[in-house]
């Protein structure tokens, strides 16, 4: 299971739709100050499910549509879509069945974000859970920005812990143990409150 292909379309600077083919081995990604060398990092780990505005350098998260510039208007949407070669059948259960999977997100100005999973409407964690089941996505050791070998260094072993989880690809079972704790305990609430009604009818 690896990368093959990026796209954005009005992500950022990136207006017009840009497709970037990712082949095996090493890529580099070199250009001049300014030209969107981050912005193509941060689309990538926006595609994966990135739900914090900060990590995209913005305020909210429709910061990552195009905002105008002097010969061009704003526009009304972003996408951005990962094209996965899944040849090898890596993919964890449920996106598994096909050659290649591609994930799309798309935000609309003042509707939100949508996912889709080759064609098909997915939610968020869906996308979240593939990739981190994967040992990749938005949070992934393997995206460095810049400044954060620095925030490493002077990490909390609990902030460091977190990240070798990520690269051992168990952060998707703290989620789904996390979900597992809040329906538990929503489920002894019900309970609590089934006592007071049937207290009240004794
Ligand atoms: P450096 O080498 O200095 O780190 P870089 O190649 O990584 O630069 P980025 O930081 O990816 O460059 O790109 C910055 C550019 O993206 C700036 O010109 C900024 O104006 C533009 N940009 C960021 N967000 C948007 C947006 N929503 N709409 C239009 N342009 C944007």
């Amino acid at each position: 299971m690896r990368f093959s292909r990026l796209r954005l379309n009005g992500f950022k600077s990136f207006v017009d739709p840009t497709d970037l083919v990712i082949h095996e081995g090493l890529t580099g990604v070199v250009g001049p100050n300014g030209c969107g060398k981050s912005n193509l990092l941060e689309a990538l780990r926006w595609v994966m499910g990135e739900n914090r505005p900060t990590a995209m350098r913005g305020g909210g998260m429709e910061d990552v549509i195009f905002a105008g510039a002097a010969t061009r208007g704003a526009r009304h949407f972003a996408e951005v879509s990962i094209v996965i070669d899944n040849q090898d059948r890596l993919a964890p259960s449920g996106f598994n069945d096909a050659d290649t999977i591609e994930i799309v997100r798309r935000i609309t100005r003042d509707a939100g974000s949508a996912y889709k999973a080759n064609a098909k409407d997915v939610r968020a964690r869906d996308v979240q859970m593939l990739f981190a089941d994967a040992s990749t996505g938005s949070h992934s050791p393997a995206l460095v920005r810049q400044g954060q070998i620095s925030e490493l260094i002077n990490a909390k072993p609990k902030a460091r812990r977190r990240i070798l989880e990520e690269a051992a690809g168990i952060s998707g079972l703290y989620a789904r143990r996390h979900e597992a704790e809040l329906k538990l305990s929503g489920a002894e609430q019900n309970l609590l409150r089934v006592d007071d009604v049937l207290e009240g009818l004794a």
